[in-house]
């Protein structure tokens, strides 16, 4: 009986359950179900880790492709990067202005200090002075930063290097395997994790997550009305409308599945009736879904936020830039697969020297927030080929 029950039942279910048993039970129960908790999140701590690393240096190396596509692959990666960054400001500017997670007490971890490190501190601390110490301090900036060099590493070494891809490619399968088991487990989490918030806080800490979802869907709609909306009228030519009829049958897929992976063969097909050429949705496409994700960078923007403020404390702009900063990695880092996003979450938190605890508010409403987010996501990664469509048919 149980195997029928999807995850996302699965996950609404151990919500509501951990709401009930924690306004039941009270504290008493506390004790108990913490544990779990902790577990669940030192699993997401675990894998992040491998899992991003491994991303990001075989995203480097698929720059040899880049290389051969040469403008094409360029302006595919400035609109994603452009695109990404836009969305997570947008993100974080439209929680500071409509108080996401404003009117909750603050929670009772507050003896967590949020750390404000200047600027120039937090631009050195990027460059590990030792390539052991920012994997065993869970430390994601510089780990960012060996991934980086090492992927350019290997890709120097030319045909000695390129011997290592085809295992690092089957490691990171295996690490997304393990991300997957820990996405499944996902319930017992839930119920553990919002257990002893309802406990000791009560009911009341519930409603803002109401105000957190619209704020991140409303920051969805006018990422994709705005940015591309404008960018495929203006730079792809094409008409608004005639875009989002196209994209219906994919967006609608991308939001039920909360998987970017799943939606790409019907993203594949509106483009191509959009008039995107075979080798620019092949390029443009499978890359976008591994490394663009717009809609999970407003996410992460709005959370760190919204976390900060159930945590009691403000964001300075320090922080918010490393938000910006690592929401635009993480992005990369993100597999287009159904609650990845809130995995990556936990690294932006970390840079921006919040409590990872924090993912604890948002886990149990995560699905929700997920299929807007994946919507968004493939929708970016859509206008992005048209626009790079139109630049080629310019070329031409
Ligand atoms: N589910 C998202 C996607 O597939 C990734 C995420 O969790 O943010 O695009």
């Amino acid at each position: 009986m149980f195997r029928k029950i999807s995850l996302t039942a699965g996950i609404a279910l151990a919500l509501v359950l951990g709401v009930l048993t924690g306004l039941i039970l009270g504290e008493g129960a506390v004790p108990f179900v913490r544990p779990l908790g902790q577990i669940y999140l030192n699993l997401i701590k675990t894998i992040v880790i491998p899992v991003v690393t491994l991303s990001i240096i075989l995203g480097v190396v698929s720059l040899q492709d880049v290389k051969k596509v040469g403008s094409l692959g360029l302006r595919t990666l400035a609109y994603f990067l452009c695109t990404t960054a836009i969305a997570v400001t947008l993100g974080l500017t439209l929680a500071n202005l409509l108080g996401v997670g404003g009117g909750v007490a603050p929670a009772e971890q507050t003896e967590v200090q949020v750390q404000a490190p200047d600027f120039a501190q937090t631009i050195i601390n990027i460059f590990p002075a030792n390539i052991i110490a920012p994997f065993a301090e869970g430390n994601m900036l510089p780990v960012i930063v060996i991934a980086i060099f090492v992927g350019f590493g290997i890709l120097l070494a030319g045909e000695r290097g390129s011997r290592l891809v085809p295992p690092l490619e089957a490691l990171s399968e295996v690490f997304l395997q393990i991300m997957g088991l820990i996405i499944r487990i996902s319930p017992v989490g839930v119920f553990a994790l919002i257990l002893p918030v309802v406990a000791q806080q009560g009911i009341g800490v519930l409603l803002p997550l109401l105000g957190l979802i619209a704020v991140c869907y409303l920051a969805y709609g006018i990422h994709v009305v705005l940015v591309y909306g404008v960018s495929v009228a203006w730079l792809g030519k094409i008409r608004i409308r005639q875009f989002f009829r196209e994209m219906g049958k994919p967006i609608l897929f991308g939001f039920s599945s909360a998987s970017s992976v799943g939606a790409l063969p019907f993203n594949m097909e509106a483009t191509r009736r959009l008039g995107v050429s075979e080798e620019v949705s092949g390029f443009v496409l499978p890359l976008g879904t591994t490394v663009n994700m717009d809609g999970t960078a407003i996410y992460q923007g709005v959370c760190a936020i919204f976390i900060a403020r159930v945590f009691g404390t403000e964001l300075t702009l320090v922080q918010q830039l490393s938000v910006v900063l690592t929401s635009v990695l993480a992005s990369v880092g993100t597999a287009g697969a159904p609650g990845s996003g809130m995995i990556m979450l936990a690294m932006v938190l970390e840079s921006a020297g919040l409590p990872v605890e924090g993912i604890a508010l948002v886990a149990g409403i995560d699905r929700i927030l997920d299929m807007g987010r994946t919507a968004v996501n493939i929708t970016g990664d859509a206008a992005c080929s048209i626009v790079v469509q139109a630049a080629v048919r310019k070329r031409q």
